[in-house]
C-alpha cells in the first residue's frame, strides 16, 4: 500500500537517501532500523510529505506524494523525532488545536478526543498543561496527536528515544495496540526495539537499504556462518580430530558440562552442510550424544555486520 521507488534525497552535496526501494503492506508493523545518520528521518519526512524527494517516487494507496500530498497527509498520523508539542497548552486544548487543523470540530472532535485519550491512556491528565507531564506522558500526547484523525497509517520516528526503561515498555505496549488496527512504520536505531514490535525489518545504512525481511529471514539470509552445538562424551582432543578430518567444520568453543559430557560448538558455512559428516564420524566412534542442533547467528550480529563496517555511529 505504501511504495517507495528509487527514492533519493540530497541535502546540498550530501546524499542522505540513496535510491531506496521498499513496500509496506496494509496492516504491517515495519521496523525501519539504522544507525544515526543513516537516512531514516529523511525518508519518513518524505513519506509524510514534509520534504520533497530529490528523485524517485512515493505512492500511498493510489496517491502519489508529488500530486496528492493533502490526501496522503489525511491518511497518515506522524510523530516526528522531536515531539511537536505546545507545552503551555493543556492536553485537551492541544488535541483540540491539532484536530481543528484537520477540520475536526464540534461533536466530531469530542468523539475523536474521547476515543483518542482512551487509547493513549491520557484520561487523568487531560486538564493538565503539557509541560507538567512526564516524558512518557508527553510521548503519549505525541501519539494522541498522531491518531486523533483516525489515520490508517502511523509513522513514528524513534518513538521511545529519551524515555526511561519503564516508559519505554509502556510506549511499546501502546504502539503494539495501535498496530493491531493500523499500518505502522517505526524507525529506531535499537535492534531490540524493532525485534519487540515489528513483523518486518528494513535496515538502512548510509542512505541505502542493506536488508529487508522478517527477523527469521534476515538472520538466515545474511548469516554466513551456521553453528552446530553438541553435548557429547568426547574430549577436546577427540573433537579437534573432527576439525582435522572435516576441515570446513571449525571447533570454536568447548566446555565441560556434567559427568563426562562436554559442550562443543562447531562453525561452518551453511552452503556446505557438514552435519551428516559429523554425525557419521560420531557414530563410528560410538560416542554418546545428548544434543545435536543447529543454531543461526543472532539478528544483533547481522545488524552489526551490516552497519558497522565504515559505519557512522
Ligand atoms: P537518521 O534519522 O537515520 O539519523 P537523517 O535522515 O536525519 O538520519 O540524516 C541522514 C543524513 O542527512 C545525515 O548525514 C545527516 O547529517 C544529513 N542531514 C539530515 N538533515 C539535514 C539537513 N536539514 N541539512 C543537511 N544535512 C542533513
Ligand atoms: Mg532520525
Amino acid at each position: 500500500m505504501i511504495r517507495l521507488e528509487n527514492l533519493v534525497k540530497d541535502y546540498g552535496t550530501v546524499r542522505a537517501v540513496d535510491s531506496i526501494n521498499f513496500e509496506i503492506n496494509e496492516g504491517e508493523i515495519l521496523g525501519f532500523l539504522g544507525p544515526n545518520g543513516a537516512g531514516k528521518s529523511t525518508t519518513l519526512k518524505m513519506i509524510t510529505c514534509y520534504l520533497n524527494p530529490t528523485a524517485g517516487s512515493i505512492s500511498v494507496e493510489n496517491y502519489n506524494v508529488a500530486q496528492h500530498s493533502e490526501e496522503i497527509k489525511a491518511m497518515i498520523g506522524y510523530l516526528p523525532e522531536t515531539n511537536p508539542l505546545y507545552l503551555e497548552m493543556t492536553v485537551y486544548d492541544y488535541l483540540k488545536y491539532v484536530a481543528n487543523m484537520r477540520n475536526i470540530e464540534g461533536n466530531e472532535f469530542e468523539a475523536a478526543f474521547k476515543t483518542t485519550i482512551k487509547k493513549c491512556g491520557l484520561k487523568e491528565v487531560v486538564a493538565k498543561p503539557i509541560h507538567t507531564l512526564s516524558k512518557g506522558y508527553k510521548q503519549r500526547v505525541g501519539l494522541a496527536q498522531a491518531i486523533i484523525h483516525n489515520p490508517k497509517i502511523l509513522i513514528l520516528d524513534e518513538p521511545t528515544s529519551g524515555l526511561d526503561p519503564n516508559q519505554i515498555v509502556e510506549i511499546r505496549e501502546l504502539i503494539k495496540e495501535l498496530g493491531k488496527e493500523k499500518t505502522v512504520i517505526l524507525s529506531s536505531h535499537i535492534l531490540q526495539e524493532v525485534q519487540a514490535l515489528c513483523d518486518r525489518i528494513v535496515i538502512i545504512n548510509k542512505g541505502k537499504i542493506v536488508a529487508d525481511g522478517s527477523q527469521a529471514k534476515l538472520t538466515e539470509d545474511y548469516s554466513n556462518k551456521a553453528r552446530l552445538i553438541l553435548q557429547i562424551d568426547a574430549s577436546k582432543e577427540d573433537l579437534s580430530q573432527i576439525s582435522a578430518t572435516i576441515p570446513s567444520a571449525k571447533l570454536v568453543s568447548f566446555k565441560p558440562i556434567l559427568n563426562n559430557f562436554n559442550e562443543a560448538i562447531f562453525e561452518y558455512t551453511p552452503t556446505n552442510d557438514v552435519r551428516p559428516d559429523i554425525f557419521n564420524y560420531i557414530k563410528e566412534k560410538d560416542w554418546t550424544l545428548l544434543e545435536f542442533h543447529r543454531d543461526y547467528i543472532s539478528l544483533e550480529e547481522v545488524f552489526r555486520s551490516l552497519t558497522l563496517e565504515g559505519g557512522n555511529q
